[in-house]
């Protein structure tokens, strides 16, 4: 039997009907973000209205922090979401049938474990993004809650800003804006610095050097198989061979097996799908 899944981003919502790990349908809405959690759910039921009755289990893979089926705003400015709202219940309640929620790196991460860049071992995920998010799956086991969301981790090069705003997507466009290069989005500083322009190439190594001592960080807690990466920025072309020459140059025994994610948009639908199946069919 299907399972519906739905990934609730800071920018859009995509509702899918998965069977096996196969998106058969998908729907993708934007994610009004003044209109709150309540009208999202709303919009999400409407996109799957010719799906009802297909399935008995929903998957929801958010943005955010879960807990106990609460969900709650990790930054705010991602998506504003109230504190505590009961995702599961009221998703439950409207779409008649048991649902399942996770925040949606950590539903990537047992997408990319089960059916995507993992080799069975365990595996930590890293989506570079708009921000910086990522799951862990330990002995066959997705971890929820905070595990994995390392963006807002502190210790980072002895600073007190969040590891997100000195490597992501975002960072990169604001840095080249402080530098004076305008509010320019990160496809077109990664388009510069392959036009070998010395501020895109600073820009972009300064980035991939915070990811790469994430992964060591990363291996020394959890020494996993592989750190699966993807993202908009983590998969820009040239950026994880530049994390993969950083951290070479890390002593043989703390290096990372640095791989790409296979799954792209689609890991978080295809992991929670899988993991709604399994525990609530
Ligand atoms: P989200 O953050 O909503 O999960 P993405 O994974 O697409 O979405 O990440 C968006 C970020 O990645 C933005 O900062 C965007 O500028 C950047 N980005 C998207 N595509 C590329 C690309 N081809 N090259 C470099 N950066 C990219």
């Amino acid at each position: 039997r299907p399972v519906l899944a739905i990934d609730i981003g800071g920018t859009k919502t995509m509702t899918a009907l998965v069977s096996d790990a196969e998106v058969l349908e998908e729907v993708t809405v934007p994610t009004q973000r003044s209109d709150g959690p309540d009208t999202w759910l709303t919009n999400a039921h409407a996109a799957a209205e010719r799906w009802h009755g297909k399935y008995d289990a929903i998957g929801l893979a958010v943005t955010g922090f879960i807990r106990n089926g609460l969900w709650s705003a990790m930054n705010p400015e991602t998506l504003g979401i109230p504190e505590n709202y009961p995702l599961v219940d009221k998703t439950s309640a409207l779409f008649g049938a048991r649902a399942l929620a996770m925040n949606d790196a950590q539903a990537a991460a047992w997408g990319e474990y089960r059916f995507g860049a993992g080799s069975g071992g365990d595996l930590v995920f890293l989506t570079v993004s708009t921000g910086v998010g990522g799951g862990i799956v330990i002995n066959g086991r997705p971890l929820g809650g905070l595990a994995g969301h390392f963006g807002l981790m502190q210790s980072f090069g002895g600073s007190s800003t969040y590891l997100e705003d000195q490597v992501s997507g975002r960072w990169m466009q604001a840095e080249a804006a402080r530098q004076g290069f305008g509010a320019t989005p990160a496809p077109d500083i990664f388009n510069a610095a392959r036009n070998d322009e010395t501020w895109a190439k600073a820009i972009v190594a300064r980035s991939a050097r915070g990811i790469a001592m994430l992964c060591r960080d990363i291996q020394l807690i959890f020494d996993p198989a592989e750190i699966v990466i993807g993202g908009g920025v983590g998969l820009a072309e040239g950026y994880l061979d530049l994390v993969r020459d950083i951290s070479i140059q890390a002593p043989s025994a703390i290096r990372s097996n640095i791989v790409p994610a296979k799954l792209a948009a689609r890991a978080g639908v295809i992991g929670i799908a899988d993991l709604a199946s399994r525990l609530l069919l």
